[in-house]
């Protein structure tokens, strides 16, 4: 049997530790490569143009020659107005990075030795990022989808006498959600060019609250490529899809694999690594964020035979892309989202 891929030193070339001992020089000068690709021609945030800008080097910012606004590496980001050395920042999306299963914000706190309502905030920023950078184009080939409830039952009571019927409709918990999720395969001739990939290409996520008819069609119609080719369980949701796709069942109450060889593994390798950070690592997530944690797992279960150099840089590319962030912009001081991500 072929080793792990996390076991293999090509899954390794990151070092958190060569980070953390960055000089403050040095960490600024990482950012600024990987934000402009130099420290020299930066590119000012109000007027994009790219120039040798006058810089202030006491205060580690620079004057746009234009329009003469002043900036720093992290202004216009999703980091500006951060309070934590730089260093800190970097060896925090290392650190996130290496998180295979996710992290949760008491033992990121706890890592970098700081409280925990700044690593909160922090990894979701990186969260955010890694949402806001994603672009959804429709699917093709061959597509498993499959649905998965979070926060399904409310605690049972102490007393039996006190305990209600889980199973009715009634006593369901509200904070019921549906996760579902959406993932397409590398077909034979990617596959062929390039023998390290396997299983599933893109993973999309998408919360509901809950797995029917309407929001399936609705959602495989958005992307999905009509005539793809779709995997699912026997569940009676996905049953309209025969119209416009070519949809094969498996029915997980009598098998795990069809005679035919359909299986919904791609779905339910997401939801194996979803779970493991549900139960094992944050274990609460609030709806309003849930979309933000489904996404972040199937970026990590996309990204799951690069390097670990390789996806901090992407993550750190994104977080520089992406805005500063209005949901978590003061959110301890009260700016929180108002309002969940729900598709119906
Ligand atoms: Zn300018």
């Amino acid at each position: 049997m072929p080793q792990h891929f996390l076991l293999t030193a090509d899954a390794r070339s990151l070092s958190p530790l060569a980070i953390a001992r960055l000089s403050d020089d040095k960490a600024h000068a990482m950012l600024c490569e990987l934000r402009w690709g130099s420290m020299e021609n930066v590119v000012c945030p109000k007027c994009s143009k790219q120039h040798k800008a006058y810089y202030i080097a006491t205060r580690k910012q620079w004057q746009c020659k234009s329009c003469r606004h002043r900036f720093s590496v992290t202004s216009s980001t999703i980091f500006a107005h951060h309070k934590l050395p730089i260093r800190t920042i970097l060896f925090a999306c290392a650190i996130y990075v290496n998180a295979v299963k996710g992290i949760s914000a008491l033992q990121l706190s706890r890592d970098l030795d700081v409280q925990y309502k700044t690593a909160f905030v922090l990894a979701h920023k990186i969260r955010e990022s890694i949402q806001a950078q994603r672009e959804l184009f429709p699917l093709n080939g061959e597509i498993h989808m499959d649905g998965s409830y979070v926060h399904s039952s409310v605690r049972e009571e102490n007393k039996k006498a006190d305990r209600v019927d889980r199973r009715l409709k009634v006593n369901e918990n509200p904070d019921k959600r549906c996760v579902i999720v959406m993932r397409n395969r590398y077909t034979a001739d990617e596959i062929k060019a390039n023998p390290q990939l396997a299983g599933a290409k893109s993973t999309y996520t998408f919360v509901a609250l809950s797995e029917n008819n309407k929001t399936v069609s609705n959602l495989a119609k958005l992307y999905i490529e009509p005539n793809s080719v779709i995997h699912t369980d026997e569940h009676p949701s996905y049953d309209n899809l025969l119209v416009e796709f070519d949809l094969k069942r498996v029915n997980h109450s009598q098998e795990y694999r069809s005679d035919d060889g359909i299986t919904n593994n791609l779905a339910e390798s997401y939801f194996s690594r979803f779970k493991r950070m549900y139960h094992g690592q944050v274990h609460k997530i609030d709806n309003i964020y849930l979309g933000d944690y489904a996404n972040e797992i199937a970026y990590r279960e996309d990204t799951r035979r690069m390097s670990n150099g390789l996806i901090f840089h992407d993550v750190l590319g994104k977080c520089l892309k992406t805005p500063p962030s209005n949901d978590f912009k003061g959110y301890w001081q009260g700016n929180h989202r108002n309002a969940e991500w729900l598709v119906a």
